[in-house]
């Protein structure tokens, strides 16, 4: 456990990447913490959506259009106490690693650094990796994945295959070579804010974000919305697809990561279990009979794919312990993605 004292309460956040799918759900759950949030978006109409979404809370936002710049974040450090760094490419389409591994990495140790030379008063930083830093894709069967756990297969891949490694490798490799930067840095550094990160597997929950169109949608809320269009045959849903967890969870345990004492110099996988296509599948049916487009799959697959003696299973139960963080189930879950992506008309 670290001995930094934490930020005040009233205290301004930096919250970096602001505009997100997971970003704007950890602005919410900052302010139920009472911080202020200075954002940092890529373009002015990024940042004016979100003072209209935040309305009457206490929300500015500041332009950072590179987070792998040198220097993206000098300004930004200046009069925060925290800081809370989301800011990532997420897909699993990069042709060049470097595609998702620079921004990923030269925007963790950039915010570090500014963080280091302009953030006097910064207590603690909180940055959001993935279990895509803790899991080996190599590894096949039943396992349960803890958070002494580190990802060392993806970069291997990487430093042999170059371009022609897995799309989830690619990503993979970005998030652990972020995350073991941003230890690295703490140890070498040895600044005077301590440091947390949070590793979700995939993350669903309402779409608050801007999305022009249902193309735009961010990736993990993207295989929820493959179900229920309809392009996901029958046969697909039973398989295991990985561990999920819903982004309001996400979304708690980074603002109790600021809060918490017991939580510096800590990693938390915050995830609620293993889960199948056929969950979405079951729950929507069952809460929208009239939705033909969406497969039915299996009866009682769901069960199957994702009894822990043989699925792979990420440990949330840390988060719990220390930062509090219950699970909600998928039903749930899947039936605030369908409202809220109804509510925004993209369905
Ligand atoms: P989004 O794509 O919705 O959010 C990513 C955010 O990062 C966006 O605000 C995006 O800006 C910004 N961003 C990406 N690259 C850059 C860059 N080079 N410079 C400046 N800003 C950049 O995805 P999520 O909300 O899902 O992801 C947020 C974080 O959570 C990421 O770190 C991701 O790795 C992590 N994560 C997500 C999981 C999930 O299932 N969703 C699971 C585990 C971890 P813009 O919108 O302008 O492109």
């Amino acid at each position: 456990m670290s001995t930094t004292s934490l930020p005040t309460k009233g205290s301004k956040v930096l919250l970096t990447g602001a505009s997100g799918f997971l970003a704007i759900h950890v602005a919410e759950a900052l302010f139920d913490q009472g911080f202020k949030i200075v954002g940092t978006v890529r373009s002015n109409e990024k940042g004016d959506y979100l003072k209209e979404l935040f309305k009457g809370k206490p929300f500015e936002y500041v332009i950072v259009e590179d987070v792998g710049k040198d220097d993206a974040f000098d300004e930004a450090v200046k009069g925060v106490e925290a800081v809370v760094h989301t800011a990532s490419p997420f897909h699993v389409k990069a042709d060049e690693p470097s595609e998702l591994i620079q921004p990923a990495v030269d925007g963790t140790i950039g915010v570090l650094k500014s963080a280091l030379k302009n953030g006097k008063d910064v207590k603690r930083v909180v940055i959001t990796s993935s279990v895509a830093s803790i899991e080996n894709l190599d590894k096949k069967g039943p396992y349960t994945w803890t958070e002494a756990d580190w990802n060392t297969f993806s970069e291997k891949e990487i430093n042999e295959k170059g371009r022609e490694a897995s799309g989830a490798d690619k990503y993979y490799a970005s998030k652990t070579l972020a995350e073991r930067a941003a230890w690295s840095f703490i140890e070498e550094n040895k600044p005077s804010f301590d440091l947390v990160t949070i590793c979700p597997p995939y993350v669903f929950g309402p779409v608050l974000q801007d999305v022009p169109s249902i193309e735009k949608i961010n990736t993990s809320v993207g295989l929820f919305v493959q179900v229920i269009d309809g392009s996901t045959k029958d046969s697909a849903l039973p398989g295991p697809v990985g561990n999920w967890v819903d982004v309001r969870e996400v979304a708690v345990a980074h603002a109790k990561a600021l809060v918490v004492p017991e939580a510096g110099g800590e990693r938390f996988i915050v995830s609620a279990g293993p889960f199948c296509l056929q969950d979405f599948a079951d729950a929507i049916s069952s809460a929208y009979p009239d939705l033909s487009k969406v497969p039915k799959g299996k009866a009682g697959a769901a069960k199957e794919a994702n009894d822990p003696k043989t699925a792979r299973v990420f440990d949330g139960s840390k988060a719990t312990r220390v930062l509090g963080v219950k699970y909600r189930p998928i039903e749930e879950t899947s039936r605030d993605v369908y409202e809220s992506l109804k509510a925004k008309k993209l369905l």
